[in-house]
């Protein structure tokens, strides 16, 4: 049986990306292979976010040559964020990829893995499916945020119909998928591109009617996006998780309006109020970037100072990274060193430690309900609505069961339980 090897790097909608290429593959007949020198096809799903994440990409890329060298019929695809409009550029310094697949195209890797099929389609049995899945709701960004290069590389904004999300929901819950997570650039903005301008709301709760379906969640949104009926939408509909993924990125006014956000340090904190207010219980998570151009020590004490005020369950954490291309690269010197985004990044990771650590300890003791997701070094694994990763023993099978563990260790990342009794 020929095999397929993927390599993901970056956010969720490459891994959705990713994932939707291995159900293609394998509906082809293809199986999963751990290791590029068994596979007959090599997907490389690249990130350039940043340019740490694109100098991982090129040492991938470039680690294939020498196996391409020996086995001139293995197919090698590119794609992900690294594929621009005009791939000619690409094409001269990776000469050996055949493939470039702009993200979330998968037609000619198809028909270039259909022509070399090794078994008919109709042979393959219907594949079983996590218990936790990513759907992609919204293709694509307009905000163009100064600093960002996925407007640029995954077009304009394009929101997959209701009827359309529906019946992947429904199909992934046929196939053992309890929980989806709703994926795009920014969610908020999901239906004003189609006909009846459907909100992201009303597709919640379309979905949250789908019987078998336990959990509901959805990211990124915008801070300039989200409104009072989605806040309302997440506290009535009892699949939807009590968990937003809200980017303030900066906690100073002037950084903001360098980098295009739309909102101000205080309208993201009345929002913030907002969400606590309308769904209580609810864990909020945050991206931050440090050493934006021009960024001031007081400049970035502000960030400190929203991160201490507004205490999130989550925050990630970027140095600035100038993309060529972007608003920010052609207009703002990278003026801070490496050396200082370093100490800032650590200093924004020091004291949301603490506070995770704190927010987390308020859980010991408490029962919560978790979602099975899987198996790590013999314990089982899963997440609670608020998106907490919590480790129990139990010698059955729980795998996609909801269930009930008694919370005894806690620590600023991860939460320790008892097995109390499946629902
Ligand atoms: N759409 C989301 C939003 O509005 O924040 C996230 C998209 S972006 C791909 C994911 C994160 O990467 C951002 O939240 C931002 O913190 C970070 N990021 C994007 N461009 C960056 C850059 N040039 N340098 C450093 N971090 C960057
Ligand atoms: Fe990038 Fe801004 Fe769009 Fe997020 S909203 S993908 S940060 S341009």
């Amino acid at each position: 049986m020929a095999g397929y090897y993927i390599w993901t790097i970056g956010c969720q909608m490459n891994k959705a990306d990713s994932d939707e290429l291995a159900t293609g593959l394998q509906r082809l007949g293809y199986r999963f292979v751990s290791s590029v020198e068994d596979a007959d096809i090599v997907i490389i799903n690249s990130c350039v976010v940043r340019q740490s994440a694109e100098n991982s990409v090129i040492s991938k890329l470039n680690s294939l040559l020498p196996l391409k060298d020996r086995n001139p019929d293995k197919v090698v695809a590119l794609t992900g964020c690294m594929v621009d409009q005009d791939t000619a550029e690409l094409k001269r310094r990776f000469p050996y990829v055949d493939l470039f697949l702009k993200p979330g195209e998968s037609a000619a890797l198809m028909e270039l893995a259909g022509v070399r099929s090794p078994e008919p389609a109709q042979n393959i049995a219907p594949l079983p499916t996590p218990p936790s899945s990513f759907v992609t709701i919204i293709e694509g960004c307009d905000n163009f945020c100064s600093y960002c290069i996925v407007p640029y590389r995954r077009g304009k904004e394009k929101s997959r119909p209701v009827t359309e999300v529906f019946t992947q929901v429904e199909s992934l819950v046929e196939r053992g998928t309890r929980e989806v997570t709703l994926l795009g650039q920014n969610v908020d903005s999901y239906g004003h591109d189609l006909p009846d301008r459907p909100s992201l709301a009303d597709l919640l709760m379309e979905l949250n009617s789908i019987a078998g379906l336990v959990r509901i969640r959805f990211l990124t949104s915008h801070p300039k996006d989200m409104n009072e009926e989605l806040i309302q939408a997440v506290a009535s509909l009892d699949k939807v998780c009590e968990y937003f993924s809200l980017p303030v990125q900066a906690g100073d006014d002037g950084v903001l309006q360098a980098m295009g956000r739309g909102y101000t340090v205080q309208q993201y904190r009345d929002l913030v109020e907002k969400i606590h207010t309308i769904v209580p219980g609810v864990a909020i998570s945050t991206d931050v970037i440090v050493g934006f151009p021009g960024e001031t020590e007081k400049q970035f004490q502000g960030t400190l100072d929203l991160l201490s005020a507004t205490r999130f369950d989550t925050v990630h954490v970027a140095a600035y990274s100038p993309r060529p291309g972007t608003l920010a690269s052609r207009e703002f010197e990278d003026d801070i060193p490496l050396f200082e985004k370093r100490r800032r990044l650590h200093q924004v990771e020091e004291l949301q430690k603490a506070v995770a650590s704190e927010i987390n300890a308020r859980l010991l003791g408490q029962t919560v309900e978790i979602l099975v997701e899987g198996e790590k070094k013999k314990r089982w694994w899963g997440r609670t609505r608020t998106g907490k990763l919590v480790f129990f023993d139990n010698d059955a099978d729980r795998l996609g069961q909801l269930v009930e563990v008694e919370i005894e260790k806690t620590s600023p990342w991860s939460l320790q339980g008892v097995f109390k009794q499946a629902l």
